[in-house]
């Protein structure tokens, strides 16, 4: 028995849970579970604008459907904003954040014809000050950062020991204009206060574990071991998305489904008809 494994299942409450979703939370719960480690909740609802109380209830229904308990408290990052800001403070202070009050527009211009746009840099080096007046968001100097932090590495149980490479990201938002942080940073010191040994989540989040393994360094924070696991995907082979083709989990159960069974069909490696893993 390993108390000392935990993991996590931090959805947003932005929506109902679907297949998707309910996969990643049997991964985290499984591997917390046979480690005899413990398994925790946090809820990720930072973005207040698109939040909602009924989708918090829903995702407790939802994990109970499938037969998946955590333990402990659930941690609500809207109350998290103090740590938020100690955080954001102490980045300041080492020079690394700056200012800017680009739109999303102004962002997707810059980038190449469909591409996800990597912010350009644009408001980097102006040195200006954050007029309340004028909305804004703070962004790291990726560059900066990356050199202060020198090599990094991370382990991920799928992809073995990972360099970190954090400039590809470019200058990412590490405090949002209309929310208490960016989800990089409160994801990041959610971690750590929670103990997670091991983060077990989708492998669209891969990249992102570049950004969050740099926070760490920058903020003395212990680092976690990662096990990005791979995606479900529908009969058109496209990952499941919120507002597209995926089934929430509320959906099946309404359909009749019962959701241990469902849970069980997952972990030996059979899905719903239509649905299945991404190709590795
Ligand atoms: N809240 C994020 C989401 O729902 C997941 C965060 C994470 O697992 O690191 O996509
Ligand atoms: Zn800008």
């Amino acid at each position: 028995m390993r108390e000392d494994i935990v993991t996590r299942f931090a959805p947003s409450p932005t929506g109902r849970l679907h297949l998707g979703h309910g996969w990643s939370a049997i991964r985290a719960h499984d591997a917390a579970r046979a480690a005899g480690g413990r398994f925790l909740l946090r809820i990720e609802d930072i973005d207040t604008g698109r939040c909602r109380a009924a989708f918090v209830d829903a995702i407790f229904e939802d994990l109970r459907w499938l037969g998946l308990g955590w333990d402990g408290d659930v941690l609500f990052q809207s109350q998290r904003g103090a740590a938020y800001a100690e955080a954001l403070g102490r980045l300041r202070a080492l020079g690394l954040l700056y200012v800017c009050t680009c739109t999303r527009a102004d962002i997707a211009a810059s980038a190449p014809h469909g591409a996800d746009a990597v912010y350009p840099g644009t408001c980097r080096g102006l040195e200006r000050t954050p007029d309340p007046a004028r909305p804004h968001c703070w962004r790291i100097d990726m560059r900066k950062a990356s050199a202060l932090a020198g090599p990094l590495f991370w382990e991920d149980e799928m992809a073995g020991r990972v360099a970190g490479e954090a400039l590809a990201q470019g200058d990412v938002v590490i405090a949002r204009k209309d929310a208490l942080a960016s989800y990089h940073l409160a994801v990041t010191i959610d971690d750590a206060v929670q103990h997670v040994t091991q983060v077990v989540r989708g492998c669209n989040l891969f990249d992102a574990t570049h950004v969050h393994r740099l926070l760490q360094a920058l903020l003395g924070l212990p680092v976690p071991i990662y096990a990005h696991h791979r995606l479900i995907v529908g009969a058109d082979g496209e990952r499941l998305a919120k507002r597209r083709n995926a089934p929430t989990l509320a959906g099946l159960r309404e359909n009749g489904m019962d959701g241990q069974e469902l849970a069980e069909m997952m972990r030996a490696g059979r899905f719903p008809t239509g649905f299945a893993l991404e190709s590795a």
